[in-house]
């Protein structure tokens, strides 16, 4: 018997906070934010993904973000990273104690324009002040590729124009790409061809994968990267954040959903699976709904039942 060839060890970034609440339309309380984001520090966790500074008239639930820093800095052991959508974001997040910056860049034209409001040239334009910005101000920053395996409007984006930005990136000094399937597009083909592709051409760029699970291929997409040697992973607590051009599909890929996996895999994670669980019930429970979770549909292998006479007749 062989086993798949895959890493030991993985760094899951949890993005509930900003990924996860920004898709929700009902306002969560500032406390409630920041009571989630401390039972999420307890679970082992390492990195999150805690808010994004945008214009508080674009996303209103995340108009709290300054507060929601202030009150969580003091948690030890996570690396906290926001996602800057411009420099007056930039500038809010170091201000406030961010160190590590997140850049919005979409791969589509169309998806930048309903998202951004300008093309992607453009933007990737007035991705260099920040850059700048951040390096003045002793922070870092790494960049990010939404919808870069298809995009709602234009369907599949050739690799051609992915290439062409990761180039871009690494001319402006980034060495971190996290390459988002913002719609769940990608299939597991896909995945492994292009991060293969990219790894030859940009062998000092790190890649991270955040891929939602709308089509049910995330996991199958994580294990297509775990091949190709990628290490990091975004994932989202009881699977929150969904796709505004798919109303009611599943979001983000579950954060318990991964854990388990990887656990099953025999990958460390660093985060307790059933802690984590019983964070998703809980934020599910506070929020009313989750955005698909298998692990809160059907629990995870180690929760075994006992056989009933008629279940043994069954088989
Ligand atoms: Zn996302």
């Amino acid at each position: 018997m062989t086993d798949l060839l895959l890493p030991s060890k993985v760094i899951i970034c949890e993005v509930g906070p900003r990924d996860g609440f920004q898709a929700e339309t009902v306002w969560i309380p500032t406390e409630q934010k920041i009571r989630i984001i401390k039972e999420l520090a307890k679970t082992g966790v390492q990195s999150m993904e805690i808010t994004s500074f945008v214009h508080p008239r674009a996303i209103p639930q995340l108009k709290d973000a300054e507060e929601v820093v202030r009150n969580t800095q003091d948690l030890t052991g996570i690396k906290f990273r926001a996602l800057v959508p411009n420099i007056r974001g930039a500038e809010r997040a170091i201000d406030v104690g961010i160190t590590k910056l997140k850049l919005m860049l979409s791969a589509t034209d169309s998806h930048s324009i309903s998202n951004a409001n300008r093309t992607t040239e453009d933007a990737l334009n007035k991705l260099e002040p920040i850059i700048d910005l951040a390096e003045k101000r002793g922070v870092g920053v790494g960049g990010s590729i939404a919808v870069a395996f298809g995009c709602p409007f234009e369907g599949k984006v050739p690799f051609s124009r992915i290439a062409e930005i990761v180039q871009r990136y690494s001319e402006m000094g980034i060495t971190e790409v996290s390459l988002a399937d913002s719609s769940g597009r990608a299939n597991p083909n896909q995945v492994y061809s292009m991060l293969g592709e990219l790894k030859d051409r940009y062998s000092k760029m790190t890649f991270s994968m955040h891929l939602h699970n709308t089509r049910g291929m995330a996991l199958a997409n994580v294990v297509a990267a775990l091949q190709q040697g990628i290490t990091l992973f975004d994932s989202s607590i009881a699977g929150l954040g969904g796709c505004p051009y798919a109303p009611g599909a599943t979001g983000n890929i579950a954060t318990e959903d991964l854990v388990h996996a990887l656990y099953e895999m025999g990958i460390e994670t660093g985060i307790d699976v059933d802690s984590v669980i019983n964070v998703a019930k809980d934020v599910k429970q506070k929020l009313g709904h989750d955005g698909g979770s298998y692990m809160l549909q059907a629990g995870p292998n180690s929760q075994l039942h006992i056989k009933t006479e008629s279940q043994e007749k069954l088989g």
